[in-house]
């Protein structure tokens, strides 16, 4: 053994997820380490996802940090800014605990690496201060990257917060962006989350290496911009590694157990006709909303299967419905379920969204565009229509629609507080399904298809930046010990 990778995600499940994707590629393909993923105790991690992992990988080390007494933190979680601020808190949080465990664990086999999710910056400091490399593992995409790297220059490029500029904003190897386009966590540089953004930008551009779930030819204009040193200050960006896509391949089912229902309503449905919605873990509406989506899929006539989740808390008719432990149907149009019997299934909160995707009867996505469920539609040739909501999705919405033409967009109203109205989903849903321009997008994102299958073969760009990365850590430990561990 060549020693352990240690791997620290952030809790988040597709942060989570792909870091746990990482950790078993890393398993398949060089068996002289071993990987350990050190999860935080707060809040609980996703037991499913790792009793799965566990299932196929048993190699795989799952070491619980101990649990940590938090400081009363409602107000932490009492808006999404707030919740992203927190997620950084909890992680410094744990700091003194993950030296302590990072101290022990060299104790039994020389740490290697530590490769942390940008959420987890607050953790840097102790591992540099134990001399470990430290990697950042970037679940998002080379643009996703490009345009974060390069936060500290656009302080500088920029005098005002996002939210106040009326100019497209200029990143390497992007088209312009829209200041309406920047995540909402950075544009506003009074409110105290920016800062986080800001030092995780200049740290990363410190770090031995960058991680990135995607692959060369994905995103070549950024990823050349990054490697000429175009997005950190000093022109040095660290070594970038791009190992992807990876995603994971699905739970399916074991013997005697029976398929979820929509897999085998899927499997009555014509070749290529179902529309997928489905707007990652987090992504909710509101009832009115919710209701145009359901006037315009019923208008297209389209084939459906439909992820729906009750609208949030602060929703009118959710509020009225409280009592009452309201089902989604309850916010959809009466009668939509039955008029639309047969064509359409809706699919309560969570679907088996990767295999929902590689089912052959599915034409088209309706997607958030959250990373994972854009590599997920590219890793099965499915065309999308991007509807992004949180994070950086709409800057992947930015990079996938203009730059690689993989997706149509819909438009938000501006003066309908961002309603997507139901005669423009149905515009949207039938050029995707039914229009050449639909056809050309399938084309162009079944030609990314294939170069992902070939990225990640034998001699592909994707292995061959593992074997790099791997080659780099082999080399880094024989320079570097973890000193003073008694
Ligand atoms: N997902 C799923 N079923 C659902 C919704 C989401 O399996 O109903 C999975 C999806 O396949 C993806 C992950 O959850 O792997 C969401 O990650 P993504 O990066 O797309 O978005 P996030 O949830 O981080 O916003």
């Amino acid at each position: 053994m060549d020693g352990s990778i240690l791997l620290y995600p952030s809790p988040g499940r597709g942060h989570l997820a792909s870091m746990v994707e990482l950790g078993k590629h890393i398993l398949d393909h060089h068996h002289s380490f071993s990987v350990t993923v050190l999860l935080l105790s707060t809040p609980p991690p996703d037991t499913h996802l790792i009793d799965a992992v566990s299932a196929t990988h048993p190699s795989m080390t799952f070491h619980h940090l101990p649990a940590i007494s938090l400081p009363n933190s409602d107000h932490l979680s009492s808006s999404p800014a707030n919740f992203i601020l927190s997620t950084f808190e909890i992680v410094r949080l744990h700091n003194p605990t993950l030296h302590e465990n990072l101290v022990s664990l060299s104790k039994s086999s020389a740490v290697k690496a530590f490769v942390i999710d940008f959420f987890c910056n607050a953790a840097f400091g102790v591992s540099a201060s134990l001399n470990i490399p430290t990697y950042y593992y970037f679940t998002s995409g080379a643009s996703g990257l490009a345009s974060f790297l390069y936060i500290p220059a656009l302080q500088v490029k920029y005098p005002e917060s996002f939210k106040d500029l009326n100019v497209p904003i200029q990143i390497p190897g992007f088209p312009p962006v829209s200041p309406r386009d920047m995540p909402m966590a950075i544009s506003n540089r009074k409110l105290e989350v920016y800062s986080y953004f800001l030092e995780t930008a200049v740290q990363m551009a410190k770090s031995t290496g960058l991680i990135v779930n995607t692959f060369d030819s994905f995103e070549a204009s950024t990823l050349k911009a990054l490697r000429d040193g175009l997005c950190v200050p000093d022109g040095a960006t660290p070594p970038t590694y791009c190992v992807g896509p990876l995603v994971a391949t699905g739970g399916g089912t074991k013997d005697g157990d029976e398929r979820q229902e929509c897999l085998v309503w899927l499997d009555s449905q014509p070749s290529r006709s179902v529309l997928f919605l489905s707007f990652g873990s987090m992504g909710v509406f509101s009832t009115r909303q919710l209701k145009e989506m359901a006037v315009g899929l019923e208008r297209t006539e389209v084939r459906f299967l439909w992820v729906v989740r009750v609208p949030p808390p602060h929703d009118e008719a959710r509020r009225m419905l409280a009592e009452l432990e309201p089902r989604v149907h309850s916010f959809l149009p009466e009668g939509f379920v039955d008029r639309t019997r047969g064509r359409g299934m809706i699919v309560e909160s969570w679907a088996p969204q990767v295999e929902v995707l590689s089912h052959g009867s599915v034409g088209g996505f309706v997607t958030h565009c959250g990373w994972n469920s854009v590599l997920e539609a590219v890793c099965h040739g499915v065309p999308m229509l991007a509807w992004p909501l949180y994070a950086e999705q709409k800057l992947n919405r930015v990079y996938l629609v203009e730059e690689m033409k993989l997706a149509l967009s819909v438009t938000e109203s501006e003066e309908d507080d961002g309603l997507v109205s139901a005669g423009e989903l149905e515009e949207r849903v039938n050029e995707l399904m039914r229009s050449e321009k639909g056809r050309a997008i399938r084309d162009r994102v079944q030609a990314k298809q294939e170069a992902a299958t070939a990225a990640l073969s034998e001699g592909g760009s994707s292995l061959s930046a593992l074997a790099e990365l791997i080659r780099s850590i082999k080399a880094r430990s024989s320079e570097v010990d973890v000193p003073d561990l008694v």
